[in-house]
């Protein structure tokens, strides 16, 4: 079965026949205005995206409702047909790749070929989660009795969706979400409500009413979510601050929580890496996205044997990085993407001056408009300064050096977070005894953010609570059922 595999929401069906200048909450499988509306901005031209709704605490019962009443039968479909379903999704968004893809660069501010990465990483993620096998574990199977043990839905998921990557981090909720049997109703990011919302309206087109649902809002929705009775499970991407707060909130009535949260990863390079090459990698991962991932490279401890070859050489890289539209030629990094992350890394440019920081490339950033930031390196400022302690989540980031493998270990495990790290070397073996000692939910050797989605996904520490990807991010939407069978 493919449900409603052939009923759009405008009852049309075929691939580019999505609308992306009007954009609805989408409940219980149809679209739904709000008598209020708001829109985001285009980063990087200050211009005003159209309006989407802002939703009500009557939305948010009606499409808790609208879950419940589709949980039963999405968790009685059978686990081959909800597979076929996801996969006939991610077939429609393939389709439907290069709108996706465009609006993509308005809402987020991304150049367009890493909107098609995000895309393309996107249709990988759901199409590898589904085709993940979620087994029933035989614990026991001896004279007498089986023990089973049985993974089932949990009934309705909430999916809350930051702006970094608002394609990516929906879809790595829903598929794992309703492939399990769950029905996921998605909250995009107010900052980037668009694609999320659009993606919902697609779903609509495979799953049944009531199963993947959509709502945008203001910062209340957030919160009327968290603390809703109806919802079974928060899945939360987004900042260590407000993780806590979503966690308290589900508290109150012990809803699951998986947080994806915060990060402040560092990259230790040994003395014996290829200098020009590797400096070329980090800064790349500093740097992309324009710093707003998770995962970027936000502290870089150098061996000081190789420090300044090393600093020169990411400096010569960073020169070579082209900042603008998502659409100018050659163009690397776009803009941050809104205005309150924007005034909040300017903030860090700030104490430059104040701290008299060494500049080693950028610092000076264009007058608008967009919220363009310049990549800028910092060498080696205080070990306690806001730029090392915190996620700056823009294109700044501070070179600190070290002289021993033990210390480098020291400083790079000295923070609350502990998403990533990775450490650099043409000694497989010595790196692999410091990478082990980091504390991180993610340790690369030689390279970094490369995820692949077979594998458990989560932060250590203040970077997260649970795990996504992989079969244990999908028994995180299920409840585990022991079965003891007398024979
Ligand atoms: P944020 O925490 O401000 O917002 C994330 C989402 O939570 C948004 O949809 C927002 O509207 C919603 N929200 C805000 N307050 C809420 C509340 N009280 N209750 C419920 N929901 C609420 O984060 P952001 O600024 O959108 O994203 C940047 C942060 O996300 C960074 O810290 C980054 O490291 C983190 N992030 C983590 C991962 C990961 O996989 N670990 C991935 C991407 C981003």
């Amino acid at each position: 079965m493919a449900p409603h595999a052939e009923d759009g929401v405008n009852g049309s069906s075929g691939a580019s026949s999505l609308d992306f200048t009007t954009f609805s909450n989408i409940i219980d499988g149809k679209l739904s205005s709000t008598s209020q509306t708001r829109h985001g901005i285009n980063p990087a031209t200050d211009k005003p995206n159209p309006e989407v709704p802002v939703s009500t605490p009557e939305d948010v019962d009606r499409a808790v409702e609208a879950a419940k009443k589709a949980a039963k039968s999405w968790a009685n479909t059978s686990y081959a047909d909800r597979r076929k379903a996801v996969l006939a999704f991610a077939d429609g968004l393939e389709k439907e790749k290069d709108a996706f893809a465009q609006f993509l660069t308005k809402e987020q501010g991304k150049p367009l070929h890493w909107a098609y990465f995000e895309l393309d990483f996107a249709l990988s993620a759901i199409r590898t989660m589904a085709g993940l096998e979620l087994p029933t574990d035989v614990v026991a199977d001896e004279e007498g009795r089986k023990i089973i043990v049985r993974y089932t839905p949990l009934g309705t998921v909430v999916g809350i969706v930051p702006w970094n990557y608002p394609i990516l981090l929906c879809v790595t909720k829903i598929a794992p979400a309703v492939v399990t049997g769950n029905p996921i109703i998605i909250k995009p990011s107010p900052f980037t409500p668009y694609g999320g919302l659009k993606l919902v309206e697609l779903a609509q087109r495979y799953f049944p009413a009531g199963v993947v649902q959509g709502l945008s809002g203001d910062d209340n929705l957030g919160p009327w979510l968290t603390s809703h009775p109806g919802p079974a499970k928060i899945s939360f991407t987004g900042s260590s601050a407000t993780g806590k707060k979503v966690m308290a909130s589900a508290s109150k009535t012990l809803k699951r929580v998986t947080l994806e949260l915060g990060g402040n990863d560092p990259a230790i390079i040994l003395e014996d890496v290829n200098i020009k090459e590797v400096a070329a990698k980090v800064a790349t991962l500093a740097f992309l996205n324009s710093g707003q991932i998770c995962l970027a490279l936000k502290r870089i401890f150098v061996h000081e044997k190789i420090f300044d070859e090393f600093r020169d050489a990411m400096v010569e890289h960073t020169k070579t990085l082209k900042l603008g539209e998502a659409h100018e030629e050659g163009v690397f990094l776009g803009p941050i993407q809104n205005s309150m992350q924007y005034e909040r890394v300017k903030g860090f440019f700030g104490e430059i001056e104040k701290e008299k920081l060494n500049v080693a490339v950028g610092g000076k950033n264009p007058d608008g408009p967009g919220y363009f930031i310049t990549p800028t390196i910092i060498d080696r400022p205080k070990e306690d300064s806001r730029l090392v302690v915190e996620e700056p989540f823009g294109p700044i980031v501070p070179l600190l050096s070290f002289s021993t493998d033990e210390e480098a270990i020291t400083k790079a495990n000295n923070t609350n977070y502990g998403l990533g790290a990775s450490v650099w070397s043409s000694n497989l073996d010595r790196a692999t005894k410091i990478a082990e000692q980091l504390e991180a939910g993610n340790i690369w050797i030689n390279t970094h953010f490369e995820l692949d989605i077979r594998a458990p996904y989560g932060g250590h520490k203040e970077s997260g609570i649970g795990i996504e990807f992989g079969i244990g991010g999908l028994k995180s939407y299920c409840n585990s059922q022991t079965v003891y069978l007398k024979k």
